[in-house]
């Protein structure tokens, strides 16, 4: 039998990002994924946005994880050898006038003055349309298949490509036992799917499917656009999304899904796009918009990390380590975090 202080369920960003932890800190450990192509982390479009929404609101703890990211993702692009990461203006496109005055506001705002690259006065954009002018904001693009498939090489023996059904699971009174696999704590970390975890299920996930598009447009490489939908520059090529559909909670990518893409991308380019890949996954987000964190109130050795949200990418980083002070007793989660918050 292999044994292990530590089995994490899932390689997404969550996952992934926690057993980077636990390998920096030399842990025994063994991360399982079963690599599907589909995965909200796979499928993701890679941006850090700190203000978000119509409202243009700055994000829960924008200056904490900017701050982290902005040192931790160049860290990790050097230890795994592979570029993924990049910080990036994101040109906000104002809907209407009403979100200019909103611009003119935030740019007057402390808080929003860290984030904000200019007070939005500036005047045209190539292939954008822009009536009601824009605002730069700090962003970045997180490119996630190299990076996933970078960190689970460097893992090695760390890491194995297998599908674990939950009936295979049995906590013994040794240990936790997966075929023969065994660990002292296993960590739930699988995205959505989580919505199917006999322990787990009573958290209240709200899964959001969403469209992606790989596209080529005669457009700025040097910036991303936030209009509603996103661009965002990769190489030759934009990722463009999302849609976001509760009622559909699959990962086929529709004719439906693309022509609302489409039609939205219509709505801000005033160039030609070529269509080059359509993709579709499902967020795992949850009703009150925080990540769930924590251990099971009666199954003392499961624990989860889920419920990234729409903002995997930016919450990914610090809570993973946070995730991992929790697990090795030097530290206390987040109220805001913690699954307590919920009662079984
Ligand atoms: C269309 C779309 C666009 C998005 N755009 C952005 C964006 O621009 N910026 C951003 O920050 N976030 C974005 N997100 C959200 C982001 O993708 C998620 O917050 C994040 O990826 C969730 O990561 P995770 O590791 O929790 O889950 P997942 O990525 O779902 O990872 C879970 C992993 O566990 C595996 N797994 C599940 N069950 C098992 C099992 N039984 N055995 C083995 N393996 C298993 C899955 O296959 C998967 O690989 C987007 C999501 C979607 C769908």
């Amino acid at each position: 039998m292999n044994k292990y202080d530590y089995i994490i369920l899932g390689g997404g960003i969550a996952g992934s990002l926690l057993a980077w932890q636990l390998h920096l800190r030399k842990k025994s450990f063994l991360l399982i994924d079963n690599e599907d192509s589909h995965a909200s982390s796979r499928v993701a479009g890679g941006m850090i946005n700190p203000i978000t929404g119509k409202r243009l609101v700055l994000t829960w703890m924008a200056e904490k994880l900017y701050d982290f990211n902005h040192r931790f993702y160049p860290r990790l692009e050097k230890s795994l050898g592979v570029p993924f990461y990049r910080e990036l203006p994101l040109r906000r496109v104002f809907k209407n006038a009403a979100q200019a005055n909103d611009w003119l506001v935030r740019c007057r705002q402390a808080d929003y003055r860290p984030f904000i690259l200019n007070d939005g006065d500036e005047t045209g954009l190539f292939g954008i349309k822009t009536p009601f002018g824009y605002g730069a904001v700090l962003g970045a693009a997180v490119d996630t298949v190299p990076l996933l498939n970078a960190l689970h090489a460097v893992l090695g023996n760390s890491y194995r490509k297998s599908n674990i059904a939950y009936d295979e699971i049995k906590p013994e009174k040794e240990h936790i036992r997966i075929g023969e696999l065994a660990c002292q704590k296993l960590i739930f970390c699988e995205g959505w799917k989580a919505t199917a975890n006999p322990w787990f299920s009573y958290l209240p996930f709200n899964p959001c499917k969403g469209d992606v598009l790989k596209i080529r447009a005669d457009i700025s490489q040097h910036t991303g656009i936030a209009a509603g939908v996103f661009l965002l520059p990769f190489g030759d090529h934009f990722r463009c999304g999302s849609t976001y559909i509760w009622d559909e909670l699959d990962c086929t990518a529709t004719e439906q899904g693309l022509r609302t893409m489409t039609r939205q991308l219509e709505n801000i380019l005033s160039v030609p796009h070529a269509l080059l890949e359509h993709k579709a996954a499902v967020r795992p987000t949850v009703k009150d918009r925080r990540p769930f964190l924590g251990r099971h109130p009666r199954e003392k050795r499961f624990y989860i990390f889920n419920g990234l949200g729409t903002k995997g990418l930016s919450l990914a980083p610090w809570f993973s380590r946070h995730m991992a002070d929790y697990l090795l007793d030097q530290g206390s989660l987040l109220s805001d975090v913690d699954i307590s918050r919920f009662s079984l």
